[in-house]
This record gives C-alpha cells, sequence and structure tokens, in this order.
C-alpha cells in the first residue's frame, strides 16, 4: 500500500536522538530551548514554545486567551476535531464557518456575513482560529482586517503550514496577523518530532501565559512568590491549574535535526503536486488550486462524475493508501450531540461528499507517482 502521507527519517535524525539518550538530560535539558529558537529562526515570530502535540498547543492558546464557558470559538469545519476540541476543553462554544470552494479553507465573506449577524446579536467570538488547509496559507491579512474594530484573538492552526508562505510571502508561523500560531509534528506533517507541537506569537505577554499552562502553571520566578517564601530557595508557586504539556529534549533532539531538512520536504512535496496537477488534468476531477506559497500537507481532487465511494475502495484494492481529508467536524457523533446541522455549511458538505486525498510524501518515488496515476486513469476510466 502506498500511504497518503510517510516521515522522513535519516541517519542523522537517529543519530541526534540517541546523542540525547547517551547524555544527561531526557527532558528539560538544552535540547528543547534550542528548537524553539531555531523555530522562531524559521518562522519569523517572536516567541515559540515547544508542547507535546499540535493538540496541547491548541489547547495552550486558547488557554492563553482565557477562553472560559459561556465563550464562543470559530474554526473551520474542514479540518481536524482538535481544532475545534480545544474550545471544548476549556468549556466553550463552537461554531464553524463555512469554506470556500476554492480554496478550502474558510470563506472570507462567509466570515464577514456571520461577524455582522453576531454583532448585532451581541454575541461575538471571543477565538476565531484559521486552519491553513493542507498547507496553503488563510489570507490572515484581510481576516485580520475584517475583526479589526472587534476584540477577538485570531489562533492560526498551522498544523499543515510549516515550510509555507503567505500571501505576502511570509513563512507561515510569523503571526504577523494574528496573536498565536500552532504547529505540530506529527509523523505525517511537514516534519516530526513524533508527537510534538508548539505555539508561537510575537506578544510576550501571550508566551508566558503558555509556557505557564505547559508546565502545571508554576513559576520559578520569585516576585511571584507568597513574601513569606520569597527567600527560600526550594519553593515554587504554582499560580495556576496548568497541565504537563512539555516536550521532551528526545523528541526535540529529532526535531532540531529534521528542520534542517524542512525545506527539501517541502521542495520535494511541491514537485509531486506539480507532477499530480499535470497528469491528472484531463482526469473528471477539480484539482487543487496550484498554491506556489503552499506546503502541500495533502493533496486533494474532488471527483466530477463519479461515485467517491466506489473509487475510493477500488484505489485501496489496487493499494493506493487514499484517505478523506475531512470528516467535517460537525458529522462527528459529538458534535452532533451538540446540535450542528450538516444544512448550515453547504460549501463543506459538497466538497466532503466528492473529496480525495491521494499519497503525497516526500520520500514518494517517480515510480509510485505513477502508480497513482495510472491507477486514478484506470478506475476513472
Ligand atoms: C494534526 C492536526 C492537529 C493536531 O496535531 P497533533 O500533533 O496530532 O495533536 C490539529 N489541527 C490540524 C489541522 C491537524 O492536521
Amino acid at each position: 500500500m502506498i500511504p497518503y502521507g510517510r516521515h522522513s527519517v535519516n541517519r542523522d535524525d537517529i543519530d541526534a536522538v540517541v546523542d540525547v539518550l547517551e547524555n544527561e538530560f531526557l527532558t528539560q535539558g538544552s535540547q528543547v530551548p534550542a528548537f524553539e529558537r531555531v523555530l522562531c529562526e524559521y518562522t519569523g515570530a517572536r516567541y515559540a514554545i515547544a508542547c507535546n502535540s499540535g493538540t496541547s498547543g491548541l489547547h495552550l492558546a486558547c488557554m492563553a486567551a482565557q477562553v472560559e464557558p459561556g465563550d464562543l470559538v470559530w474554526t473551520s469545519p474542514n479540518s481536524f476535531a482538535a481544532s475545534a476540541n480545544c474550545a471544548r476543553y476549556c468549556g466553550a462554544d463552537v461554531d464553524f464557518v463555512d469554506i470556500d470552494p476554492a480554496t478550502r479553507n474558510l470563506c472570507l465573506q462567509q466570515l464577514s456575513d456571520k461577524l455582522s449577524a453576531a454583532r448585532a446579536a451581541g454575541r461575538l467570538p471571543k477565538v476565531i482560529i484559521a486552519v491553513h488547509f493542507a498547507g496553503s496559507s488563510c489570507d490572515m491579512k484581510a481576516i485580520k482586517e475584517l475583526i479589526a474594530q472587534d476584540n477577538i484573538f485570531l489562533i492560526e492552526d498551522a498544523a499543515h503550514g510549516l515550510g509555507g508562505r503567505d500571501a505576502q510571502g511570509r513563512p507561515i508561523g510569523s503571526t504577523a496577523h494574528s496573536d498565536m500560531t500552532i504547529l505540530s509534528f506529527h509523523p505525517v506533517k511537514s516534519m516530526t518530532t513524533a508527537e510534538g507541537g508548539a505555539v508561537l506569537t510575537n506578544d510576550s505577554a501571550l508566551a508566558d501565559r503558555v509556557r505557564l499552562h505547559a508546565s502545571h502553571g508554576i513559576t520559578r520566578d520569585p516576585t511571584q512568590f507568597p513574601e513569606d517564601e520569597q527567600a527560600h530557595s526550594w519553593f515554587y508557586a504554582q499560580q495556576s491549574l496548568g497541565y504537563n504539556y512539555r516536550l521532551s529534549d528526545l523528541h526535540a533532539a529529532l526535531g532540531n535535526s529534521q528542520i534542517h531538512r524542512l525545506d527539501g520536504f517541502i521542495k520535494a512535496r511541491r514537485e509531486l503536486a506539480g507532477n499530480y496537477q499535470q497528469q491528472l488534468r484531463d482526469l473528471p476531477v477539480r484539482l487543487p488550486a496550484f498554491d506556489a506559497n503552499s506546503a502541500w500537507h495533502l493533496y486533494v481532487v474532488e471527483l466530477t462524475k463519479h461515485n467517491r465511494a466506489s473509487v475510493f475502495n477500488a484505489l485501496r484494492e489496487r493499494d493506493i493508501g487514499v484517505n478523506v481529508h475531512y470528516i467535517p467536524i460537525y458529522k462527528h457523533p459529538y458534535y452532533q450531540r451538540l446540535g450542528f446541522q450538516s444544512k448550515h455549511y453547504p460549501n463543506c458538505e459538497k466538497y466532503y461528499q466528492s473529496a480525495i486525498t491521494l499519497p503525497l510524501f516526500p520520500e514518494m518515488s517517480a515510480d509510485m507517482q505513477n502508480k497513482v496515476v495510472s491507477t486514478m486513469h484506470e478506475v476513472l476510466a
């Protein structure tokens, strides 16, 4: 089976991890701070806080934005459930902004209309989470302009986006037009730490809150101790109900090695995506818009003539590891029980009915890609 996504780990990556195992610190050593610095250098963000998954990064970002019960968080329905679950962890309500069929990201017009309605009703979201689907950046500048008059936190879910660029040519993760960006280093993403994630921000107060919540809510800053403990070098103070969301040094060592290979990974993905654009163009499918700045995390086509289930099964039977990205978040039973109805998201519904993700990963060989292309021609003949 040719998988839809796969990590690439080489000898340097392995040596970097083994090196940590042979040294003093498995966690809370020098690898995590070094990884955070290199993430800042790569993206241009001022602060990076590494954490143990993209999901914990989203939870930390919502906590730093002080999302609480009674608050509202909006995101795209065309995403992994974690993009919405983070709001639920904080007890907040979720709502979805339908997607733009051209970009498959949340639709700016729908967002604008929904904001007008929310202003009129007096219930604006506290946070909007924009997801850079498949690695193609949302227009963050335009989203920021839409909410310029409102007091809303903007969070970028860039789990697909590291290595890509926005419309202005800035690295995804620069966080130039938002409050925080989260990354994921799960093996199928742009680069991996096995499990891992990060929160990026240019705001020092947000960075402090994220860091505090990622480590039990505990501080070692004596100015924050009770007065009668300030002179005690053993003391530390839990200031809030935080979590242990830290990344280990083993995982960070893998990240420190992988980030040197990131641009190569993206280049390979972009070339493979370009080949698909050429070689599938005569088929009855809608190809993705070719965004040269995309990190090309996923390559998704929409069937225009065939039944998705039959094509999906025929491809799997022929060892093509196709997938579907995404089952709209509101379709999961957990969200159905909260009362969401498909009819409110017609663009996402239409997209979901016909979408198929084809294999795409840096080590995909020409032979593998040729097999995917010829099988697509056979199945859609
Ligand atoms: C992978 C992913 C996440 C979660 O990342 P993990 O590191 O797996 O927790 C969140 N959002 C999106 C869009 C993702 O693809």
